[in-house]
């Protein structure tokens, strides 16, 4: 049997033909029809499942679900997708929609969400019936797998990571707090702090990585100012890390997950990241010089969780 993943995004919708022990077998992606209506926009991508279904040659009764990650707040019990941020759903039932065009089962969950039950599965998860996944880029997105299973809380929107607070009256958010993990652990955080660090110090290495060019510092100039040796790279990295631990440690004391997994663009650096961060985590979290500990590694499977986690919602 298989199942099919939908990753719904605002510039490219993704399916994919998952078998049952998460392997991605097909793969396609269409643009995003910018103009299209909700109702619209559901009723190509039921189109474009069923065409899909038939070019990878695999019989309608081999499909067990249709699984669909949404970049916003669903209902997967009524099969209503509540509300997107760049996208034009409102309370758009996309169940009642993929009917009309077959009788294959379709099942919602938050993108990041889905995303994290991908990794937790079958990616650095391995089979992990409880674990968190986060996702280090422009903000911090995240998801609670708990039993196997995404935890949405009672209105499908659980799992926020990034937005807890931990520097009061700190940074403003998006959200409209001050201080959440978000603004500290973000790419998009690191890449301001290392700004305003470059400006404070014009002899550090990081003036000389991007040459002279703000513009040009991305998360990783810290990191290779640091690996060169340099004061300011060391403190900001240094910095960073603490933050990051920071939040893990809050996360580990509350859940006690058999892993905690790091993905996005900063997860790159690898161990070179990971094993001093789990050396501050291990010192602080609850438990941990007593009884086994959280996991904490590296996210594996890329832009392809999304759509592996989807197509194992039901
Ligand atoms: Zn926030």
């Amino acid at each position: 049997m298989y199942s099919i993943g939908i990753d719904l995004g605002g510039t490219n919708v993704a399916f994919g033909l998952v078998s049952e022990d998460g392997k991605l077998v097909r793969k396609e992606s269409v643009a995003t029809d910018r103009n299209a209506t909700a109702e619209g926009l559901t009723e190509i991508m039921a189109k474009k499942t069923l065409e899909f279904i038939d070019e990878w040659k695999v019989p309608r009764k081999e499909i067990r679900s249709i699984g669909i990650g949404c970049p916003g707040a669903c209902d997967n019990e009524s099969g209503i997708l509540i509300l997107t941020v760049n996208l034009p759903f409102r309370y758009t039932n996309i169940r009642e929609i993929f009917a009309r065009f077959t009788d294959i089962p379709v099942y919602l969950g938050n993108d990041a969400n889905c995303a994290a039950l991908g990794e937790a599965l079958f990616g650095g998860g391995k089979g992990a019936q409880t674990c968190l996944a986060i996702t280090l880029g422009t903000g911090v997105g995240g998801g609670i797998i708990i039993d196997g299973k995404i935890y949405t809380g009672f209105n499908g929107v659980a799992g926020e990571l990034g937005h807890m607070v931990v520097r009061k009256g700190g940074i403003k958010c998006g959200c409209g707090r001050r201080g959440c993990f978000e603004a500290y652990a973000s790419a998009t955080a690191v890449i301001r702090e290392t700004k305003i660090a470059a400006k404070k110090h014009p002899e550090s290495l990081i003036n000389e990585l991007c040459g002279g060019d703000m513009d040009k510092i991305n998360a990783k100039t810290a990191f290779d100012a640091m690996r060169a040796g340099d004061k300011t790279g060391t403190a900001l990295v240094k910095r960073y890390r603490k933050d990051l631990a920071e939040g893990i440690i809050n996360y580990i004391n509350i859940f006690q997950p058999e892993v905690i997994l790091i993905g996005g663009g900063i997860s790159k650096e690898g161990e070179g990241l990971l094993k001093p961060l789990r050396k501050y985590v291990y010192k602080f979290s609850y438990g941990a010089k007593m009884l086994p500990r959280t996991r904490i590694e590296k996210a594996v499977l890329g832009n392809d969780a999304g759509i592996i986690g989807a197509a194992m919602l039901s």
